[in-house]
């Protein structure tokens, strides 16, 4: 029996939420302040200004109190009315709940079947592109990071698609868990909105969702009959030209974004992204040794934010991650969807180090002996030869 009371740090390995580093909480830790007072305009139009820098874009960022999920819906009923095709691709787990909510907003989904454990197939778009002769479709969806899996799938490549295709679909894309993880432009690779949420790579609580668009996604919500209230970007726009918004927006959030963009910038972008690759590489070697199977086949395709590792047949990965919860209380990401029980995920994203990895990696492998999993020993010293040699 291991004794309930824990002393330490929990370690938060799961691919999001992910750590809230100790300057982030406590720069929310202030007075609420009057969400229509002047301190509050200035905080706003200066978040609003750093967004920018981190979507890579000269586009409006629309901020809403809401979870991914609520940004999803947000960008889809501000495009669509009901009846719309949208083109899918089965990459994983969050592709197909985005398919979800999609048809419950009765859109007509278009969706490309998929094996869970490869990113879009940008020869796929352009061949079902080619083949909307009557241009029924309004948009296109893509996940850029398949947390559930760790999948990536490349944007470029789908925009090029979309030009070479000559259609006019509007590009969406989920960053849920790729931005400030890993490369992502939204004005260079033509993404129309990007969708993402609060708790991955920004490093803050769950709690606000973004929207960031392009020009024509600003002008093409104009032609929208859908009824809408809540989620119109339209209003949303017009009030944060001054700094506010048209109800009372998530504010204490507000002083741990504005922190957390600090944080993003003065590291710098680059060296955020090239910090997450080397990390996620060596997460990577370690599995190698190990013997464990990515989840992900295509090695051009890996995550940097997120692992998600098989287990032998007859192995439960959850099993492993309860040995590893009560032993050395660590958390990992469990497998989603058609993948539980199959993978376990270890996230190595947002406030994270080397010695975060290792210790994780240690969990890892000490939960995979407890568990009496066949496997190599010594991916825990062959991490640490490739983070001492680089
Ligand atoms: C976490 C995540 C979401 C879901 O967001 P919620 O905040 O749980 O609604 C959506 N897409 C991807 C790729 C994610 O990783």
């Amino acid at each position: 029996m291991t004794n309930p009371i824990k002393r330490g740090w929990h370690f938060l390995q799961i691919p999001g939420p992910s750590n809230t580093p100790e300057r982030i909480r406590r720069a929310m830790n202030k007075p609420t302040l009057d969400h229509r007072g002047p301190e509050f305009g200035q905080l706003t139009k200066s978040i609003l200004r750093r967004l920018q820098q981190v979507f890579r874009t000269n586009g409006p960022v629309v901020i809403y109190p809401s979870s991914g999920t609520g940004a999803w819906e947000a960008a889809m009923m501000n495009l669509f009315n009901p009846g719309d095709t949208l083109l899918a691709f089965e990459t994983g787990h969050f592709a197909n709940v985005w398919k979800k909510v999609a048809e419950r907003l009765n859109l007509n989904v278009d969706w490309v079947r998929g094996d869970w454990r490869s990113g879009v197939d940008a020869q796929q778009v352009l061949d079902k592109l080619n083949a909307d002769k009557a241009k029924h479709i309004k948009g296109v969806m893509v996940v850029h990071n398949e947390t559930s899996n760790g999948v990536t799938s490349n944007v470029k490549a789908v925009r090029e698609a979309l030009q070479q295709a000559g259609h006019a679909a509007l590009l969406l894309v989920d960053v849920v868990s790729s931005l400030c993880t890993m490369d992502f432009r939204q004005d260079d690779w033509g993404v129309d909105v990007a969708i993402c949420a609060s708790q991955k790579g920004l490093m803050l609580p769950p709690g606000l969702g973004f929207n960031a668009l392009s020009q024509r996604a600003v002008e093409e919500a104009q032609k929208i009959w859908t009824v809408q209230s809540y989620w119109r970007w339209d209003r949303i726009l017009e009030m944060n030209k001054t700094g506010y918004f048209p109800y009372t927006p998530a504010s204490s959030l507000f002083y741990g974004l504005d922190e957390a963009l600090d944080m993003l910038l003065e590291e710098g972008m680059e060296q955020v992204i090239a910090r997450h690759h080397r990390l996620a590489e060596v997460c990577r070697r370690a599995a190698l040794h190990w013997g464990l199977e990515n989840q992900c086949l295509n090695t051009n395709e890996y995550s940097d934010s997120t692992t998600a590792l098989r287990l032998p047949d007859g192995f439960d990965s959850n099993e492993l991650r309860r040995i590893i919860l009560d032993n050395y209380d660590m958390s990992l990401g469990k497998g989603l969807g058609q993948l539980n029980g199959r993978v376990f995920r270890i996230g190595h994203l947002g406030d994270f180090n080397e010695l975060m990895l290792m210790a994780t990696l240690a969990g890892v492998e000490m939960g995979l002996t407890k568990m009496g999993v066949p496997f190599q020993k010594g991916g825990v010293q062959s991490a640490m030869d490739l983070l001492s040699s680089t």
